[in-house]
């Protein structure tokens, strides 16, 4: 890559460049327009009880579909989204989407008391507004608010004063659960952490990726481990559940386990899958617990 080369300029002539650029351009101009059209999808991931193996919350994760380039990911447009600011709007529809389908999941399996898990964009959370319109998806979609968890990154939960938003507070007033995406790749105060709302740690998928499919570490000293570990015992001491991300084998399922890790999310236990997979799952369809969605 002759970008990495030069101080952010291209040193010499990339013929990716341009076709990169046209793609970006126009995904930045079709997005409005996209979400007129209904475009966005959700998938919903689920987050499994490392003890049971129950199903207790999927993560609603948005996807494009695209007339010509087909599905797109979130990576290829979230950022794009935050810097134009469609973010705010396009979290909002997400957010209402996902009210409705925990509400539909709530009305026919209220026994399993699946929660939905929501991303807030750091600017959708820096938004004063943002109270109001969760109250409002609650209210209108009739979905208990116990049942909306709300999924902040460390850099987002500080927001842009560079203070906890305010907002934690009123949100959490609401009675929505707040998780912290990604935890560990960011810079968490732990004198805040103490003090604020939060009902979750997400741990980043980066310290699973640690745990190896065979049980040894990377490092094959077992510092993945070791982190993971203090992560647990620190999430644990601040009252706080602990989601593993990114677990992609048996083994690293029953290492954070071991580890007194609560729940886990990854294609071990499922990938992200439309809302009717969703609702088959809950039926029993699939078989819940340990590789179930494989
Ligand atoms: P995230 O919130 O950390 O979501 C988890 C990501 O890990 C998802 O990527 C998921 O598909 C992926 N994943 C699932 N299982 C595994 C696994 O076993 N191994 C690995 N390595 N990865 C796994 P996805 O769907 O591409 O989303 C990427 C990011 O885009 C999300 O990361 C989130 O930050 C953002 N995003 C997605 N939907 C929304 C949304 O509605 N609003 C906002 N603001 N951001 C969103
Ligand atoms: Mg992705
Ligand atoms: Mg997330
Ligand atoms: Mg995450």
């Amino acid at each position: 890559w002759a970008k990495a080369a030069g101080r952010g300029r291209w040193a010499v002539y990339d013929p990716d460049r341009s076709a990169r650029d046209i793609a970006r351009s126009t995904l930045v101009s079709e997005l409005p327009a996209a979400l007129d059209r209904g475009e966005f999808v959700l998938h919903y991931q689920p987050i499994v009880s490392l003890l049971e193996g129950t199903m207790l919350a999927v993560e609603a994760l948005v996807r494009w579909q695209h007339p010509e380039l087909g599905l797109i990911g979130p990576d290829q447009f979230i950022g794009l989204a935050e810097e134009t600011g469609l973010i705010v709007r396009l979290g909002e529809w997400v957010l209402r989407q996902s009210c409705r389908d925990a509400q539909g999941w709530w009305r026919g399996f209220p026994d399993a008391r699946l929660v939905v898990s929501v991303n807030l964009a750091g600017r959708q959370a820096d938004d004063p507004a943002i109270v109001d319109t969760v109250a409002d998806a609650l209210r209108t979609s009739g979905l208990p608010a116990e049942l909306l968890q709300l999924e902040l990154t460390e850099s987002a939960v500080m927001g842009s004063a560079g203070e906890p938003l305010r907002s934690l507070h009123r949100l959490a007033a609401l009675g929505v659960r707040l998780a912290v995406d990604d935890f560990g790749t960011g810079y968490s105060n732990l004198a805040y952490l103490r003090r604020l709302p939060i009902h979750c740690l997400k741990l980043a998928g980066p310290f699973v990726e640690g745990i190896r499919a065979d049980g040894t570490d990377v490092a094959a000293d077992h510092r993945d481990e070791r982190i993971v570990d203090a992560l647990v015992r620190l999430a644990h001491a601040l009252e706080l559940w602990v989601t593993a991300e990114a677990v992609e084998t048996e083994v690293q399922a029953e290492r954070l386990r071991a580890l007194r890790c609560d729940t886990g999310q990854g294609l071990y236990f499922g990938a992200p899958a439309s809302a009717e997979r969703i609702t088959d799952r809950l039926r029993g369809a699939t078989p819940a617990g340990f590789g179930a969605g494989r």
